[in-house]
Formats: structure tokens, sequence, C-alpha cells
């Protein structure tokens, strides 16, 4: 075969074996078999193409049956890897919503499996051998947890906030703080959103001071809905006013509109409890009276992507009667992993143990720093001294807009450039590359990882022992 590649230099093009010769190869073969033949003889064309265009340059390279099937494999391999892998967060954001929010703990895990393969009662009541409501295999533990009456559960909070507001104040006034006009990322911009469901948005108050008087004259015929947004991704400080919740949801009440209360990230127990900043729960913002109270299933609540809608009887049976409801419900991936993660929320006492999400969020400084201090030797073994490694304190970020005043003492593994290292960029490329690739952030000319979300220490070990920097 070295007489092909030489050939190639005097008669290049014909030098190239043909697609039928290249599918014969001993090693492409074992690609058919592994890849099938469609697929390996598209890739084979590719590779012979892009190797004629390169001989046309009159550049040397080498077609020999070893290089030529080794592109092909490579080229395949690269083609067909997962698109979706598992990455480690080093970035400091607990529930980051790029890298997918809260990680599921393993009793959700199990349920998804064992429902995904199989037929399941997802619309269907066991004992009553008759037609069930999907709805109802979770709406029984959000009672026990929050105290609601019923509830219904669609895609993620931003569904769940247009399904709502499509359902009750369709053609009519959402009556909304100026003080609660927010945008969360991704383009969900309230005044937006209300526009698409169809409402008259109304808003009341000054943006730093909203009173209940203002609500009190706003509040009329053509009022729908009253709408209070729990504001998580910014927070207004300084000279402030909001109206009493609770005495918001009785003027809603004894003028006959619905009062609903988008909570965003929706604390189920108190976070104080395990020292974390306090977030309104649904429990108390139903105790004030509060109609209908909509959050995300990832974010504080530690399970799937998922809006619920938790509120009366009467609301929720109005939402499910939405047609809209059809076009926003989960499946029973989602229902799965959401009753086993509200499964664990009724013993308070082991949650921060066995909820993944909040088992992060609690981790003190001092654990965080102990693991940076066991990791600390791995990373510089595999920098190899190209750069200088240091623990230094930081502050996590809870995420997905819970909190963002508010963050949580960490520590982190900092990485600097030393004389003749490789840029940041470099490095953090090299992080990257990983088989699973390790995520920092690159801030104050060092490239940080915040050690909270460490936890399968063995398995990072094994994974640094392969970074080439
Ligand atoms: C996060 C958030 C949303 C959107 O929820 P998703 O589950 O991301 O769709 C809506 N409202 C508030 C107040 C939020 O914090």
């Amino acid at each position: 075969m070295n007489t092909v590649a030489r050939d190639a230099q005097s008669r290049p093009l014909s030098a190239l074996p043909s697609v039928d010769r290249v599918l014969g190869f001993e090693a492409v073969r074992v690609l058919v078999a592994e890849f099938g033949r469609e697929p390996t003889l598209d890739m084979v064309r590719k590779v012979l193409d892009e190797a004629r265009a390169t001989l046309r340059t009159d550049a040397a390279i080498d077609v020999g049956e070893s290089a030529l099937s080794a592109s092909v494999g490579a080229a395949l391999r690269r083609e067909h890897a997962r698109r979706q892998r598992p990455v480690v967060n080093l970035t400091g954001t607990v529930l980051h919503t790029n890298l997918g929010r809260a990680p599921l703990p393993p009793e959700a895990v199990r349920a998804v499996a064992e429902v995904m393969a199989s037929p399941t009662n997802l619309e269907y009541d066991i004992e009553r051998g008759a037609r069930g409501d999907r709805d109802d295999l979770v709406a029984p533990l959000l009672a026990q947890v929050t105290g609601c009456e019923a509830a219904t559960v669609v895609n993620n909070n931003a569904a769940a906030v247009l399904l709502a507001l499509n359902t009750f104040a369709r053609g009519k006034e959402v009556l909304v703080s100026r003080g609660e006009q927010i945008e969360i990322g991704g383009a969900f911009r309230l005044p937006d959103v209300m526009a698409r469901a169809g409402c008259q948005l109304r808003e009341v108050g000054t943006t730093n001071r909203t009173h209940l008087s203002d609500y009190e004259e706003a509040i009329g015929p053509k009022t729908g809905l009253v709408l209070k947004v729990h504001p998580s991704n910014y927070a207004i400080t300084g000279f402030t006013a909001e109206a009493d919740e609770a005495r918001l949801g009785a003027l809603a009440a004894s003028r006959g509109v619905p009062f609903m209360v988008d909570l965003g990230s929706g604390a189920l127990l108190d976070m104080s409890r395990w020292g974390l900043p306090k977030e309104p729960t649904v429990r108390e913002t139903l105790t004030h009276g509060a109609t209908l109270v909509t959050f995300s299933g990832d974010k504080l609540l530690g399970g799937p992507q998922a809006g619920l809608l938790a509120g009366s009887r009467e609301a929720i049976a109005r939402v499910k009667k939405n047609p809209l409801k059809r076009a926003l419900r989960v499946d029973k991936m989602t229902l799965a992993a959401l009753e086993a993660v509200l499964a664990l929320y009724r013993d308070p006492d082991r949650l921060a143990a066995r909820l993944p999400a909040l088992r992060l969020l609690t981790r003190s400084r001092a654990q965080v720093r102990a693991a940076a201090e066991r990791m600390r030797p791995l990373f510089e073994e595999a920098l190899r001294g190209k750069a200088v490694v240091e623990i230094e304190e930081c502050a996590s970020q809870i995420g997905s807009g819970s909190q963002p005043v508010e963050t949580l003492a960490s520590a982190a593994i900092v990485v600097r450039c030393a004389a003749r290292s490789p840029s940041l960029r470099r490095l953090e490329a090299a992080f990257r590359a990983l088989p699973v690739p390790v995520l920092g952030r690159i801030a104050e000319d060092a490239l940080r990882f915040d050690l909270r979300c460490l936890e399968d220490e063995a398995q990072f070990a094994g994974l640094l022992r392969e970074l080439s920097p």
C-alpha cells in the first residue's frame, strides 16, 4: 500500500482506490458491522471526495488502506457520537439552565427507566378499571406537601403561566405591579407572554413602590386576574413597597377575581431550615389566599423540567378544561420523575441527603474546601506544572433565577497561567475536551472551578488523568 501512497505523487487521482475497494478493506468491513452499510458507504464516499479534492491541489496525502480506513472510522465515530452528554458542572451555578438544571435522584432515574420501556397506567385507573387522569399520579402528593386542593402539570413554568393567563384572563385585563414586569432568560417576557395569552396587561403602582390601593383603584369589571410575580432574577432595593400578599388575596376574593402568584422557583419547604435564603413556599402563598400558584419542577424543587399549577379545585378544573392544556401536557417519564422526587418530600429530615439539588445547595464551604484540598494535587499533576493551582474562597449561585442577590459560601480550584503556560482559553478548552467535559469559568485572569457540585471524586480523578493541557 505504500506504493499507492508514493504513486499519489506522480499519478495523484488514479492512486485513489474505488469506493468498492475501500468497502472491502478489512478494517472498513468491521465499520460496516458496527455502523451499518449505508452510513459507512456514505462516509467512504465523503472521505474519498475529500482526498480527491486535496490531491487536486497537488498536496501529498496518504491514501493507503490503513490511512483511509482510519479516516473513515474516525469520521463515523465523530458523526455517531451522542450529542447530549453528561458534563461536570463546576461553573459555580448549581441549577444551571444551560446544563439542564436539577440533577435527579436515583429514585427518579429508576422510576423513569421503568416506565419508559413499558406501557403504564398513565391515564388508566387500575382500581376502577376505567380511564384515569394523568395529573392524579402526582396531585395527591402535591396536596400533601403544599396543602393545595388540586394540581396539574405542564411542560415548564412558562407554559404554566401562559396556560393560566389564557384560562382566566383571555380578552380581559391582568393587574400586575410595575415592579414585576420581568424578563426571565430565554425570551420569557411577561408582557409578551401576556399578549400571546390574549390578555391585556394593566400595570399598577410604580417600579419601586406598589400599594394595595393601586390594585384597589385598578380592579374592576374588566379584570380577569390579579397576578403577583416572584422577582426571581433581580432585586429592587432601597425605597420600596409591595402590597401585602394576604391583603391582596383578600381584595381579589372580595371582587370575585382569581389571584395568581407565579413563584418561579417554588420552594415546597422553608429553605431556611437548611440555612438557605428564605423563599416563599407554595403552602404559604396558598394560605395568603392565592387561587393559583405556578412554579417550576426543575428549580428549587429539584425535579424534572415541568410547570406545576397548584390551587383551588375550581381553578385547576378550569385550567384543565382549556384545550391549551392538551398541547402543553407532560409525558409519563416526566410524571414518573416528578412523582419520585415529590415522594422524597414526605420525609423532610432526609431530604437534603437524598435530593441532589438540595444536597449540593446545602454543602458548607468547609465541605467544599475539603474536596478542593483533595483535588488540588490531582489538578497539579494533570496540568504538569503548566499552570499554577490554588484554592480560593468563592460564592456559588443557586441559579435559575433563585435569589440572585444571595449566594452560597463555597471554595474553588483556581488555575492561573505560569511563565510558559498555554493561554487560559486553551486550558479551559482542554478541560472541555475531556471524555466527560469539565466546565469551569474564566474570570479575573483565572480559570475557576467551584467544587460545590463535584460529588463523584473517583470518576473525576480518572478524568483528570486524561487531561492534555
Ligand atoms: C423561571 C421562572 C419562570 C419560567 O419557568 P421555566 O420552568 O423555566 O419555564 C417563570 N416565572 C418565574 C418567576 C421564574 O422564576
